[in-house]
């Protein structure tokens, strides 16, 4: 039955399968938001008859009119009329923490040794459970976040049970360090979208911004993936601006440099989630040069014929920026 109260796509339908707990989203590219697991997972086992009775309590709560404390200001909650159905529309995957590569904007980061060691939580007799009970059908939108999938182990026989699924739609996120046969299996047959951040078109800022040498070797896979693409999936490059790190004309113009050799299609721009939002949102002048850059950034991208995208946490960045311009 449908009812109207306000709720957002991922309360309502939305699974996020993390290293720690399932959460409802996984919403850590917008720094305005602090989301916490709304179910710790137990014996290292997710469970979702709990997650729904979660779920519906939760719903519970909004039909009164009240908001999770950590859904407070998310651009994502809306009006509107609710069918209340324990089916999943998006599931992020995000069950294992380890990444050779070592970005200065992860989560990972403050702490990777440690985050290299853990164990990955297995997930796939979940999701074939999911998969058995209709949780997840064709009509889910899977996304594998980071750590990096290509590293865990459980990631191949996932592919594989998802391939099985016609029409699925999935997103990878990885570091392109490692080349995968199989994602690039997934790129010739599914509706799959790869991202890959290289956040630089120079060795020595790769270094700098990944904390490893492996640029020539992400540029060569990413080329590899572009090759394989088909009209159904995208190779994506993405450029996270980094504040006093590689928001500059110079660096944006390398990296461009490096996309045309790469036979890349789409390019798509973010702001590094962790201080460098904040620093550019909080200030005047640094919020005018940031959108000068990416105004750089994508009238360029267009300039070579390319597809510009905006990532997440830019939709956040521009309604502020506009609502300042308006004001004042
Ligand atoms: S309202 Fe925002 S933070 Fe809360 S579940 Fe939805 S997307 Fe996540
Ligand atoms: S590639 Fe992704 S998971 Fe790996 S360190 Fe960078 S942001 Fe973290």
């Amino acid at each position: 039955m449908l009812e109207e109260y306000i709720s957002c796509e991922w309360i309502e339908y939305g699974m996020a399968c993390q290293y720690d707990g399932i959460y409802n989203c996984c919403f850590f590219s917008n720094p305005d938001i602090e989301i916490n697991p709304i179910s710790k997972t137990k014996n290292n086992k997710y469970n979702f008859k709990e997650f729904f009775k979660i779920k519906n309590k939760i719903r519970a709560l909004q039909k009164k009119g009240q908001i999770l404390e950590s859904c407070i200001n998310c651009p994502n909650l809306e009006k509107k009329s609710w069918d209340g159905k324990n089916k999943i529309k998006s599931m992020i995957i995000s069950s294992y923490t380890k990444c050779s590569s070592n970005c200065i904007y992860c989560y990972t980061h403050s702490d990777k040794e440690n985050f290299n060691k853990k164990p990955d939580i297995p997930v796939l007799g979940f999701i074939k459970d999911c998969i058995k009970k209709k949780i997840i059908d064709k009509n889910t939108y899977i996304i594998f976040g980071g750590g990096e999938p290509t590293e865990s182990k459980e990631f191949e026989s996932i592919l594989d049970l998802l391939q099985k699924i016609d029409g699925i739609k999935m997103k990878i996120y990885s570091s392109g360090i490692k080349y995968s046969n199989k994602i690039e299996n997934c790129l010739k047959s599914m509706n799959l979208e790869l991202v890959i951040s290289t956040d630089s078109g120079d060795k020595d800022l790769y270094r700098q911004i990944k904390g490893v040498d492996a640029f020539e070797q992400v540029w060569l896979n990413l080329k590899k993936y572009s090759l394989a693409s088909t009209e159904l999936s995208k190779v994506i490059v993405k450029y996270i601006f980094i504040k006093d790190v590689n928001d500059n004309i110079y660096s944006i113009d390398k990296f461009l440099e490096k996309v045309r050799e790469s036979d890349i299609k789409y390019i798509k721009a973010e702001l590094d989630y962790n201080s460098s939002y904040m620093e550019y949102m909080n200030n005047k002048e640094e919020m005018n040069k940031i959108f000068k850059l990416i105004k750089h950034l994508e009238e360029s991208t267009n300039k070579l014929g390319l597809n510009y995208l905006k990532g997440g946490n830019l939709y956040c960045a521009e309604e502020k920026y506009n609502n300042l311009h308006n004001n004042s």
